[in-house]
């Protein structure tokens, strides 16, 4: 990293923090806590939504029902789930309900123990230290990558050299609001496509941004086709479903795999998720192997349950007489 000096980091650290003032997104609720509780709660659900999605609807909502770790791990899983339902990804909220039954009402204090909770991993940790404590480390999600591989014109470096650009420039008089001002650039200025150079506190000295989209192009995505059965039991308003364990839809309730059974056949569909391209196939049973978990179709849409499966439901409520009797009388 010899192509900035240290004067001319205290000059970025000045004019970012400056820019910060102005026009970072102060009034975002995780910041102005330093509830460690609160910041790891906002730094989960941040990672599959859409900030003002969290910031409307799911943060204080969650925080209303489990306001203290405690209260978190003393709630069964089910109604974890449920205050969880709409974000999607369950695991996070799986993952949340470990955590507070591992940590016992107070979460650690450093990055390692952080590390050996359940469900957090180096950006996690980072940013509860950071944002939380105020540790002066680095925070590198994908909007701060960017400004930075910009910035230094890191092209094609692996995440450990981003990790090593991100900790060399963290502003240690204040690395909170240095990382967050980052972060804030990225998500405003620094944009994937078109960032706006001209209103960015960085343009005297950074390096890419003579061809800035030259640091986003990513590899063009490989795509895994598969093809699914599932098995459809309903009984007495009720739904046979499975905890699935495997790692497409590991920990929520998925109808159970069967092997193909072509004259059963009631439905088949597409489905994308991920990398993965899917035919599924859905066949009516009469019985199932293994653990089954039988969930009353007027709460099927409360349980957590896949896409798929909300998409096999309503392949399902069209083709499968018994579910749209049931559906039709209900309604
Ligand atoms: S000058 Fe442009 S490319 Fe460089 S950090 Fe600012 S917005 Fe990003």
């Amino acid at each position: 990293m010899q192509q900035k000096d240290t004067q001319q980091f205290y000059e970025a650290h000045q004019t970012l923090l400056h820019w910060y003032k102005q026009h970072g997104r102060h009034t975002l609720p995780w910041r102005n806590t330093q509830n460690l509780y609160h910041v790891y709660l906002s730094e989960i659900m941040l990672q599959q939504t859409q900030v003002s999605r969290v910031r409307d609807e799911y943060y204080p909502q969650f925080l209303e029902k489990f306001p203290t770790l405690d209260a978190l791990r003393d709630a069964p899983l089910d109604d974890v789930f449920a205050a969880w339902s709409g974000l999607g990804y369950y695991r996070r909220a799986k993952n949340l309900h470990s955590c507070a039954k591992e940590c016992v009402g107070v979460l650690p204090q450093s990055e390692t123990e952080l590390l050996e909770l359940s469900g957090i991993g180096q950006y996690t940790a980072s940013a509860i230290c950071c944002f939380g404590l105020g540790q002066s480390i680095p925070v590198v999600d994908t909007n701060i990558a960017r400004v930075l591989k910009r910035y230094f014109s890191l092209l094609n470096q692996t995440d450990k050299t981003l990790w090593q650009y991100a900790t060399k420039f963290v502003n240690e008089t204040d690395p909170r609001h240095h990382n967050l001002a980052l972060m804030d650039l990225g998500s405003l200025i620094c944009l994937p496509k078109n960032p706006k150079c001209d209103a960015c506190p960085l343009k005297e000295t950074c390096l890419g941004k003579i061809e800035p989209e030259l640091y986003t192009q990513t590899k063009k995505k490989e795509y895994i086709a598969m093809e699914l059965f599932f098995g459809v039991l309903i009984k007495e308003g009720k739904i046979a479903l499975q905890l699935s364990d495997d790692n497409m839809y590991k920990d929520m309730l998925v109808l159970p795999k069967v092997e193909p059974l072509e004259d059963k056949l009631i439905a088949k569909f597409k489905h994308s998720y991920t990398k993965y391209r899917l035919d599924v196939h859905l066949y009516e049973v009469e019985e199932i192997c293994g653990e089954i978990l039988w969930i009353d179709l007027d709460k099927f849409d409360l349980a957590p349950i896949s896409s798929l499966t909300k998409k096999a439901k309503l392949h399902l409520s069209k083709k499968y007489l018994f579910m749209e009797r049931h559906l039709a009388q209900r309604q």
